[in-house]
């Protein structure tokens, strides 16, 4: 029985996104649990697509309102121009005075606008049509009004969404098709109704399929992106988008942020005796030894070779001085010949050390790094003379 579980559990594992490592499944489910390049990444791409959606929409609404003169009595079919023409001005709006600026905050208000905008049209013009005893044509083109919810629906495909993300979109989409089967309670024809209720949970269904699938990809193309292939920690280009964003947040909440610049001790005699095999072991292992001693809130980046910077938001220099002597007390890891791993480490703050901008705050951990170096390595420098290198970092 245990055994049928067993391979029941296997089989339905292997149907997840194979993309996908075990921790980053949770990053399908909810978005607080997405890394800040993730969400503005996501963010972006959302906003743009936002925007294209609103482009079509521009263009067809109109276009759709000469079908409406042809086949509609005169004041009908003015009343349904007059809500292209609304629906079609706000589109518009939406293509021109949206940009993406990389918040998740600022996509999903353009993603609400973009579906609030046929919403209303489609309880508008819903409401308008039931008050018209319609036929033949007239009646066949109303239908057609019918299947916007429809539409909508099916546009969720196009969004990396998370469950959460989806379930809350459906649920507005349903509860407006709920609203208008009220509004026309009197001549609600229940089986037609109830039938496209059915649809649209379907439709909601497949849509959320094709959201998520695409997140999936979207995560591991931007975890392939940030991440250095051989720690797994993040890779310089990313590291330094972190520092940014960082940055702007610490100058914005004038709250402290620390950088450390690690440089690995007598590196290249690992690889020189025991091979580079055994020197990637090594950066492996140091690296893993780092992240497991840092906050959740800090960042790991691997600079290039045996070099790491750590990023440490809301931390003054002191809780940083102490946060890195943790980490080297704890261990960097081993070297082949049974030896601990060493490293000399540059530490800049950004209120202690009132500099300007990221760059000079990394350059400046950077200059103390070789500092920690010059005085003998296996030490901590925090300030810019002599007597601020601590003689061991252990
Ligand atoms: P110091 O104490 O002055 O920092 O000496 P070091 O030997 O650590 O520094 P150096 O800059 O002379 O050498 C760095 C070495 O790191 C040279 C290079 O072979 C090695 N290295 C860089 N990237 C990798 C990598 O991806 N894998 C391995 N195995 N070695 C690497
Ligand atoms: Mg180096
Ligand atoms: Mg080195």
């Amino acid at each position: 029985m245990l055994s049928l579980i067993d391979l029941l559990l296997s089989r339905l594992a292997s149907l997840l996104p194979s993309e996908l490592k075990s921790n980053e499944f949770i990053k399908l489910a909810v978005p607080h649990r997405h890394s800040m390049l993730l969400s503005q990444r996501r963010a972006t791409l959302i906003v743009n697509r936002v925007r294209m959606f609103a482009f079509l929409f521009a263009v067809l609404t109109p276009i759709w309102g000469i079908i409406d003169v042809m086949v509609f009595s005169y004041p009908l079919w003015l009343g349904l121009a007059t809500f292209r023409l609304l629906a079609c001005a706000a589109f518009v709006c939406l293509l021109l005075f949206y940009r993406p600026s990389g918040n998740l905050f600022d996509a999903y208000r353009a993603l609400a606008l973009l579906f609030a905008v046929p919403t209303l049209f489609y309880i508008a013009s819903h409401t308008l049509l039931g008050e018209y005893q319609l036929t033949q044509l007239s009646a066949v083109v109303a239908a057609g009004y019918a299947f916007l919810p429809f539409v909508l629906m099916a546009g969720l495909a196009i969004f990396p969404l998370t469950l959460l993300e989806n379930l809350v979109m459906a649920s507005v989409l349903l509860l407006a098709h709920a609203i208008a089967g009220y509004l026309s309670w009197a001549t609600l024809n229940w089986p037609s109704y109830a039938g496209g209720f059915w649809l649209l949970l379907l439709i909601a269904g497949v849509a959320a399929l094709a959201s998520l699938s695409q997140l999936a990809f979207m995560i591991a193309l931007v975890r392939q992106a940030i991440r250095d292939p051989l720690t797994g920690v993040f890779s310089r280009g990313s590291g330094q988008e972190i520092l940014t964003l960082q940055w702007d947040t610490a100058r914005r909440h004038d709250t402290g942020l620390a950088v450390a610049f690690i440089d690995l001790d007598h590196f290249k005699p690992i690889n020189d005796t025991y091979g580079h095999e055994a020197g990637d072991l090594v950066l492996r292992s140091c690296a893993q030894h780092m992240l497991s001693s840092l906050r959740s809130t800090d960042t790991l980046l691997r600079w290039g070779g045996e070099e790491f910077v750590v990023i440490m938001p809301d931390t003054d220099r002191e809780q940083a001085r102490l946060a890195l002597e943790r980490i080297v007390r704890r261990g960097l890891g081993v070297r082949p010949d049974g030896k601990a791993v060493t490293a000399s480490i540059g530490l800049a703050e950004r209120c202690t050390d009132f500099v300007e901008s990221a760059a000079e705050l990394l350059e400046l951990a950077d200059r103390r790094m070789y500092l920690a170096k010059t005085s003998g390595r296996n030490r901590l420098c925090f300030e810019s003379d002599d007597a601020a290198v601590e003689t061991s970092a252990a």
